[in-house]
């Protein structure tokens, strides 16, 4: 039996989620600039590589794989990415391979991720608004990712919806996001706009909509309960009892979740990052690349990175100045 990966806050490490690339059909305003410059290709770990690196997490004990990006599905030849991970599910070693996408793509390969075991997706959706949508994500169209929404819960997959609170954009569309979840079957999560990268003009401290506004506006028209349910992620839940709904919220600005921290980013260049809200980094790809056919360094690299999984993040908004900001963007490691 190998050791599982424990930190030095005595967390075990059992969530892997893993930016496959950097790259984006969308350029949405509070996670890109218009103009934004990617890696080059030689910089990224190829599909056998990511394969490598995520079966090496696995035999530590990572029972949750959530392939993010960038775009996940824009990556070329990503399914047969999916379609190796299967394999750690058909073992047992993996408990669940799931997805955080746009939906853009999803229309087109809804059918094949349920093959390859994907039984549920998160997707990433603030507006349903379609000016609005196109305005937000600046080249996407909404229409496109409605269709893809239809698409997996045609096929059987649970879908989320996440949405990033905006101050003077989606606060007037609450209720119908939550009614047209209700509609639809569709869990939803808030998420406080983070201070991440560098992403044109726009100011983050306008854009910040505290969830614990957004929960009082609930709470005029329906009763919660809060759940116990914890995912050992930022996420607390509440239950709408008129509906029965259940709501997410991701508060990092408003409140500490790192205590059960159970989860660590992998990007798609082969660096790790132990906290989404610090710098600090461990670049694997060595330990990866210098020893073709042996994943006994990788799997060292990879302890010696946990044992400096840090306590915790710094963002802080409270003094009316962006605190703890991070340079790189959320689509290096995936949110
Ligand atoms: N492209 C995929 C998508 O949009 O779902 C996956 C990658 S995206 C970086 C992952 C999540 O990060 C999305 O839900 C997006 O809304 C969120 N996100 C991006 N930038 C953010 C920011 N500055 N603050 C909070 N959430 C952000
Ligand atoms: Fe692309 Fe997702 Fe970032 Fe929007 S949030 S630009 S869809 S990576």
């Amino acid at each position: 039996m190998t050791a599982p990966l424990i930190d030095p806050f005595q967390r075990a490490i059992t969530y892997l989620r893993v930016s496959v690339t950097d790259r984006c059909d969308f350029r949405c305003v509070y996670c890109m600039s218009e103009n934004m410059t990617f890696l080059p290709k030689k910089d990224l770990l190829t599909l056998e590589e990511l394969d490598r690196m995520c079966s090496s997490f696995i035999r530590l004990g990572v029972e949750k794989l959530r392939i993010t990006g960038g775009e996940p599905l824009v990556r070329r030849g990503i399914m047969t990415f999916f379609n190796a991970m299967s394999r750690h599910l058909d073992s047992g070693a993996l408990k669940e391979l799931t997805l955080t996408t746009n939906g853009s793509q999803l229309e087109k390969f809804a059918g094949d991720l349920w093959a390859a075991g994907v039984r549920r997706v998160n997707i990433s959706l603030d507006t349903l608004d379609e000016t609005k949508f196109a305005e937000i994500t600046r080249w996407g169209r909404l229409p496109q990712v409605l269709r893809g929404i239809d698409a997996a819960q045609k096929v059987g997959m649970r879908v989320k919806l996440n949405a990033v609170a905006l101050k003077g954009f989606n606060d007037v569309e609450l209720f119908d996001l939550v009614d047209w979840c209700k509609d639809r079957d569709i869990d939803l999560t808030f998420i406080e706009v983070m201070p991440m990268g560098d992403i044109g003009n726009e100011d983050r401290l306008d854009q910040y909509w505290p969830l614990s506004d957004l929960r009082a506006q609930l709470a005029d028209r329906f009763t919660l309960t809060d759940l116990d349910e914890r995912s050992g992620g930022p996420a607390r839940y509440v239950r709408l009892e008129e509906t029965g709904q259940k709501i997410g919220f991701i508060t990092p600005l408003t409140h500490n979740f790192c205590e059960s921290c159970n989860r660590v980013r992998l990007t798609c260049t082969g660096e790790i990052y132990t906290c989404l809200g610090q710098e600090g980094m461990q670049d694997l790809r060595p330990a990866l690349r210098d020893h073709p056919g042996d994943d006994a360094p990788l799997e060292q690299a990879i302890r010696a990175a946990i044992g400096l999984k840090p306590k915790g993040h710094d963002f802080d908004y409270s003094r009316q100045d962006v605190a703890g900001k991070m340079s790189r963007h959320m689509s290096h490691t995936g949110g």
